[in-house]
This record gives structure tokens, sequence and C-alpha cells, in this order.
């Protein structure tokens, strides 16, 4: 039986209630998980309201501001953590960024900074935060983060997120080799195209969205709840074999060859 109780789990990337985050955090709360939520913190506080509010009714037992370009954010969320929870069992890394300008138009023309900040945010994030988490799952533990198909094969626009993503990947591989050791599974989801703030940025997401409706062997793509239920199972007991895996809930899109 799916069952995470007991289990504290980190939840990175909500902005909104299409945040797959937001379907991910959802799943886990079904299935008995203490849910912790970090998201990303603005001037006005605007965000910090706006996620407080929308994630009230799971009982989160730990709200934190987490900037992963903000080291000491990051090292203030894990010290919570160890206060609040002593032990860390579930990190979900689901958040991505890239200019809008570097999400269209010629790879080649991608600048220096937006390369460099793409792949700070969206690829060495996933490292940062699993070697802050390694020394908190003392039980073992589970760390799934949220990939693309674009990251594999090449996809219009994807651009610098492509790159991000394959690192991001590979990232998963090398994570999983070193934290096995402990019982710690690192694992991806590759999900389908979803409307959401982060893909809005990227050129013809709707087209793309389109076309896997018609071409998918479901003729649909997913839901965040869906990609919350495979998050769900990889957090699990019932996963206790897979690491270094990307698992693909995109509808069967990835295995079509149009
Ligand atoms: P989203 O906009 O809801 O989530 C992106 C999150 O990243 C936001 O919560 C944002 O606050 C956070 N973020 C950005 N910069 C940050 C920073 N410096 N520090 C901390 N957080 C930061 O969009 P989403 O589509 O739910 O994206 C979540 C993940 O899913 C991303 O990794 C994205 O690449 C991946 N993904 C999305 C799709 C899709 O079609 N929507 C498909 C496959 C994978």
């Amino acid at each position: 039986m799916l069952d995470l109780n007991g289990k504290n789990a980190l939840v990175t990337g909500i902005a909104n209630n299409r945040s797959i985050a937001w379907g991910i955090a959802q799943q886990l709360h079904k299935a008995g998980a203490n849910i912790g939520v970090s998201y990303l913190p603005d001037e006005k506080g605007k965000m910090e309201k706006k996620v407080a509010e929308l994630v009230e009714p799971l009982n989160p037992s730990l709200f934190v501001p987490c900037d992963v370009q903000n080291e000491a954010q990051i090292e203030s969320t894990f010290a919570t953590i160890q206060e609040k929870w002593s032990k860390l069992d579930i990190l979900i890394h689901c958040l991505a960024f890239a200019n809008k300008e570097d999400l269209s138009g010629e790879f080649s023309h991608t600048s220096r900074s937006g390369f460099a900040k793409a792949l700070e945010i969206s690829t060495y994030s996933l490292i940062q935060l699993s070697g802050a988490a390694k020394p908190l799952m003392t039980e073992g533990g589970s760390i799934v983060t949220l990939t693309y198909l674009g990251g594999d094969r090449v996809v219009p626009n994807y651009n610098v997120m492509g790159v991000a993503k394959a690192g991001l990947e590979m990232s998963v591989r090398y994570l999983a080799s070193e934290l096995g050791s402990q019982n710690i599974r690192v694992n991806a989801i590759s999900a389908g195209p979803i409307r959401t703030l982060a893909s809005s940025a990227v050129g013809g997401i709707l087209d793309m969205i389109h076309h896997v409706e018609e071409v998918a062997p479901l003729r649909r793509t997913v839901t965040q709840i869906e990609v919350g239920n495979a998050a769900a199972f990889l957090c699990s007991d019932l996963a206790s074999g897979i690491t270094g895996q990307v698992l693909y809930v995109d509808a069967g899109y990835q295995i079509m060859g149009m």
C-alpha cells in the first residue's frame, strides 16, 4: 500500500494552484506525509501570502522562504528542518528558471549570463539541496526532481532549458550513485507539457500541448495530480528498488517517433 505516514517531506516550487509542486504536495499529503513547504520570496511578500493561503489545507508543519540562489536561505531552511523535524525523508525539487528571451529563437544566441542563471537555478540547485538534505536523511530517503523531454531531445524553443534538464538528469544519476549507500534514492519525473507559470515562458507551449493531445498514445497530456501520484509512488517503499531513473509521466508521448 502506498503509505507515507511518518515521513517528513519538503516540497519546493509551489507558486500557485497550477504548479506541478502543488499537485505533488497534495498527493504526498493524501498518502499521509507530514508536509513542509519552501517558497521563492519576493520583496513585497506577495508570494509568501499567496502560497501560505494555498497550502493551508495541507497543514504544513514548516513554511520557509528559500531562494536557491541565496546560500543563507538554503542553510536556514535545512537548519529549520533539523530543529523542527530532526530528520528528513523526502525532498521534492520542483523548480526551474530561464530568461524568457532564452526560451525562443536561436539557441546559438543564448547569452552567457542567461545560460549561467538557467543552469544555476534549474540544475545546480538539485545538487546543492541534495547535499544539504543528505545529513538529515538519517533513515534513508527519496529525492525527486522534475525534468522534461527537451532535456533528451530537441524540442522547439526549449533551448537553454534543454541543456539545464540534460544536466539535471545526469545529476540524478551521479547523486543516486553517491547517496545509494545511505539508502537515499534519487529519481526524476519527466512530465508531459502542462500549462503553468514556468511553461508559459517557453515559446509555443500551447502548440506543443495540442501536438501531444493529437499524438500521445493517451491522446491527451497529463495533470499535476497525475505527476503527484507518480511522485508519491517514487517516495514510497513501493519504489524501494528504484533509483537513478527518469520516469516518463507524459501520456506516453516519449515513445512516439512523430
Ligand atoms: P511553476 O512556475 O509553477 O514552478 C516553478 C517554480 O520555480 C516556482 O514555484 C518558482 O517560484 C520556482 N523558482 C524559480 N526560481 C527559483 C529560485 N531562484 N529559488 C527557488 N525557487 C525558484 O512551473 P512548473 O511547470 O510547475 O515547474 C516546476 C518544475 O517542473 C520545473 O522544474 C519545470 O521545468 C518542470 N516541468 C514542467 C513541465 C510543464 O510543462 N509545466 C513539464 C516538465 C517539467
